[in-house]
């Protein structure tokens, strides 16, 4: 079958290998389920692994499959497998356990191991490719009247998963009320963590580049989110005016705007840095000046990475909550399909190209 690879640590190299079909066999435990892969999601990941920034062939490999937002359904089980059945549409999630003990209870995500397995990513293939074959411990089922929105679901769980980091870090608020929160950058996952905001009934604000009018304003002003374009300009001018912000959601993928953004926390306020940097960006900060903010101000501010599949279940039935809530916005995000493996070089070009694209996904088969 054919996937879609990268040589990691060179930029520009991806290409269309042959692997073989993955078997059931391959998963010993008899918890092996086979998924035919209906679609790929790209992102800022995707763009630093093409670009040699980040990732790693699994051992014995020279490459390294991507894709690690998948969508697919399931046409075979083994036989200990009792919560999955042939038809079902199902979405991976991408780390694999490492020996922590944060691994050992279910929440990889939280490894305490230097070193971590994502699929996709780091050291095991991904799915933009026709098949695979994976524990069903690490497969999450999607209702059928959430197919639709599927490719979403691992995106969402990022999402999800920083915002319910934030809340548990200010259980030592002993009581927390947020009301304002600003979102930093208008990618998916900073639209899905305004969504998610949103429908936990916070004020939100939207801050990101581009100008409006534009599909990201529009798609913010749906849920009921304020759209803000910085149009470039020193975050904290623009923003101050909106502030002070209970919570930040920071997803940019530029990594002085965390420090820029820090400056609008409101007193107790937390900030969640979400954006994977892999590049070396260095910036200088007013270092006495947020050092004192946070301190006079019990401040935090954290990282988070991944999710556990807690973390993709949450996303389901938040996806249903928001087709009940605002129907057809999260579709309105899956805005560049582009069909067949063979398209690859499409799918990349509106990663690296398009501004307005809100999801640029591989439709790898139809049905
Ligand atoms: C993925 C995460 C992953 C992270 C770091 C993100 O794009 O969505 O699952 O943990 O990259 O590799
Ligand atoms: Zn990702």
């Amino acid at each position: 079958m054919r996937a879609l690879a990268i040589t990691p640590c060179q930029a520009h190299t991806a290409r269309l290998v042959e692997l073989p079909m993955p078997r059931l066999e391959d998963v010993p435990s008899g918890r092996g389920v086979l998924v035919k892969i209906l679609q790929v999601g790209m992102d800022g990941t995707d763009k630093e692994l093409c670009l040699g920034q980040y990732g790693t062939a699994p051992p014995g490999f020279d490459f390294l499959v991507i894709g690690h937002e998948s969508f697919g359904r399931v046409e075979e089980v083994g036989p200990k497998v009792t919560e999955l059945k042939p038809g079902d549409y199902v979405v991976a999630t991408v780390r694999r356990p490492g020996g922590s003990m944060y691994d050992a209870i279910g929440t990889c995500d939280m490894t305490s191991d230097e070193t971590c397995y994502e699929r996709g990513i780091n050291l095991l293939h991904g799915f933009a490719t026709e098949y695979y074959v994976d524990d069903a411990d690490y497969i999450v089922k999607v209702p059928a009247g959430l197919k639709h929105v599927g490719v979403l679901l691992e995106p969402m769980s990022i999402a999800e998963k920083g915002i319910h980091q934030a809340y548990e870090i200010q259980r030592r608020l002993k009581v927390w009320r947020p009301r304002k929160a600003a979102v930093m950058g208008a990618g998916p996952i900073g639209l899905l963590a305004a969504l998610v905001l949103r429908l936990s009934g916070l004020e939100v604000w939207v801050f990101a580049r581009s100008l409006r009018p534009n599909r990201k304003a529009d798609l913010s002003q749906v849920i009921g989110a304020n759209y803000v374009s910085t149009g470039g300009l020193p975050l904290e001018q623009i923003a101050k005016a909106h502030g002070p912000f209970d919570l930040i959601f920071e997803a940019t993928g530029v990594s002085p705007i965390v420090f820029e953004a820090a400056h609008l926390l409101a007193m107790n306020g937390v900030l969640i840095m979400s954006s994977v940097t892999g590049g070396n960006k260095t910036v200088e900060l007013k270092s006495d000046r947020l050092n004192l903010e946070f301190v006079l101000g019990n401040k935090v501010m954290f990282g988070t990475v991944n999710a556990h599949r807690g973390y993709f279940e949450q996303g389901v039935a938040d996806f249903a909550r928001a087709e009940a809530e605002y129907h057809g916005w999260l579709s309105a995000l899956l805005s560049h399909p582009v069909r067949g493996l063979e398209n690859y070089e499409d799918v990349l070009r509106i990663l690296f190209e398009e501004k307005q694209a809100t999801k640029a996904y591989l439709v790898v088969n139809e049905k």
